[in-house]
């Protein structure tokens, strides 16, 4: 038939390019079994719904595509959550609600920019370390690597460090690392670093860069040191790792090097308020008991969010999705919450725990996605062995979807965090990696494009049904505060399998 001989034709053309370039267009193989059947059980009902019906994708992209970057204090992240309580309402939860809790200062990204007023002349990627100051205008100066790594070792640069821009890290440095201090507890990190700060704008320096922590050209942003305004803070950015190096190269020949340099963020001029939102299903025998749910809608703002944390925010709302649509009802409440305020500190979590400190008792347990894409392979204990038996439960019937992990890992990175420290047993999902560390996550990267629709769908799968489990199972986790080493947030596991 007529219509048939374009699209033939374009067929052939397309087999004859793949041909003669086969590495395109052959995606990796799924890492998600594919299950024979699903078992005519609620959890067999939830694996199919989600699996045959996900809405899961377009979610996410409405988030990142529609709305988009979604800083706490934001306009935008204000749409995403009128966009989610309206969702929640769509998809039949109740009692759908914001919760408010004092932010401080709203901060927005300006334009930023850099070039070198010696050697070459490059114009080079810099982003604003958030809630860092501006500059004043455009600001030149000299630049000097200051390779110190605490109070004592930068007491050595006094007086060279006035009108400079520091280079703040240095990845060729070949010293043995110092041994950590006190146990390496935050407090007094944060301590020496604001003392180090402090040093630096006496001292008379302009600004700071560092090296962007992602490979190939990405950027990369984080919270400054304090969101307090009243704190000693410097105009702060990160660098690409290639036009760094370049910088390091050009400063180890001993050539002077001058830079000019923009950053444009500027803060709002009140303190805001930021929100979660809530959504439940009631349940129909233990009411009063509650399982939640969660991910965190706000986002950093150099992408658009899409799998820091558009996925775990839209798994949780297919967790809503899949209920309604089976028309399954559980014995437990279930709570979804859709934090904020996570990238600055899990702010919104912390102020969700501390506001219902009275009404921990009654939370069975807290599940949190938040590892972008990657299918979900089970969950971190959190050095609760006492909750082995239950989780173990909980997953059985996805074990054969690949969710098989129970390690006694503490991982401290993510809004199940504060229950878990108030003594709520709460775990975050461990995911494969996908594109998260080495790319995604904090960069300019977080797009959609990085989605894997099947592994999210599975996360999906598995949020759903171990929510069930646990909303249905007889027994309730222990709760209690277990004793751990004091570590930074962002060290190794206490305890591994
Ligand atoms: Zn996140």
């Amino acid at each position: 038939m007529l219509r048939s001989t374009p699209a033939l034709l374009l067929l052939t053309l397309a087999t004859v390019l793949q041909a003669q370039n086969p590495s395109r267009n052959t995606p990796p193989p799924s890492p998600v079994p594919v299950l024979a059947s699903y078992p005519d059980t609620p959890a067999g009902k939830l694996l199919k719904e989600v699996k045959e019906h996900a809405e899961v994708v377009a979610r996410v992209e409405h988030l990142a595509d529609q709305i988009g970057p979604r800083l706490t204090g934001s306009e935008q992240l204000r749409r995403a959550q009128a966009w989610a309580l309206a969702e929640m309402k769509k998809l039949g939860a109740e009692n759908v609600h914001e919760e408010a809790y004092d932010f401080g200062l709203a901060w927005t990204r300006g334009v930023d920019s850099a070039r070198l007023l010696t050697q070459n002349g490059l114009r080079f990627r810099v982003d604003q370390v958030a809630w860092s100051p501006a500059t004043p205008r455009a600001i030149q100066g000299e630049l000097l690597l200051v390779d110190a790594r605490n109070l004592e070792e930068l007491k050595a640069f006094q007086g060279q460090l006035k009108g400079k821009i520091l280079l703040r890290s240095n990845p060729f440095d070949k010293r043995t690392p110092l041994p950590r201090r006190g146990g390496g507890d935050m407090a007094s990190f944060q301590a020496e670093q604001s003392a180090m700060t402090q040093f630096l704008l006496d001292e008379g320096a302009l600004a700071m860069l560092s090296m962007s922590g992602r490979k190939n050209g990405l950027g990369f942003t984080t919270s400054g040191p304090g969101r307090d305004p009243k704190k000693a803070a410097l105009p702060a950015a990160f660098v690409p790792q290639e036009p760094y190096k370049m910088l390091l190269r050009q400063l180890a020949r001993k050539e002077p090097v001058r830079l000019e340099l923009s950053l444009g963020g500027s803060f709002s001029a009140k303190p805001v308020q930021a929100y979660n939102v809530v959504g439940e299903v009631r349940g129909t025998e233990k009411a009063n008991e509650v399982v939640i749910i969660g991910g965190h809608l706000d986002s950093w703002d150099l992408g658009t969010g899409a799998t820091d944390n558009a996925t775990g925010s839209a798994v949780c709302l297919e967790v809503l999705r899949a209920l309604q649509a089976t028309g399954l009802k559980p014995k437990r409440t279930l709570r979804v919450i859709l934090w904020s305020g996570e990238e600055q500190g899990l702010l919104g979590s912390r102020a969700y725990v501390e506001a219902h400190k009275a009404e921990l008792d009654a939370i069975q347990a807290v599940l949190v996605h938040d590892m972008g894409t990657g299918m979900v392979r089970g969950f971190d204990l959190q050095a609760r062995e006492n909750a082995r038996a239950f989780m173990a439960q909980a997953i059985a019937p996805v074990n054969d979807l690949g969710v098989r992990e129970l390690p006694l890992t503490i991982m401290n990175g993510t809004d199940h965090a504060p229950f878990d420290r108030a003594g709520v047993p709460a775990f975050a999902a461990i995911q494969d990696p996908v594109d998260y560390f080495e790319g995604t996550h904090h960069s300019q990267m977080d797009f959609p494009d990085h989605l894997q629709p099947d592994q999210l769908i599975q996360g999906a799968q598995a949020m759903a049904v171990t929510a069930w489990e646990l909303l249905n199972m007889e027994g309730r986790l222990p709760h209690g505060v277990v004793a751990r080493p004091a570590r930074p947030a962002s060290e190794a596991p206490a305890t591994t399998r």
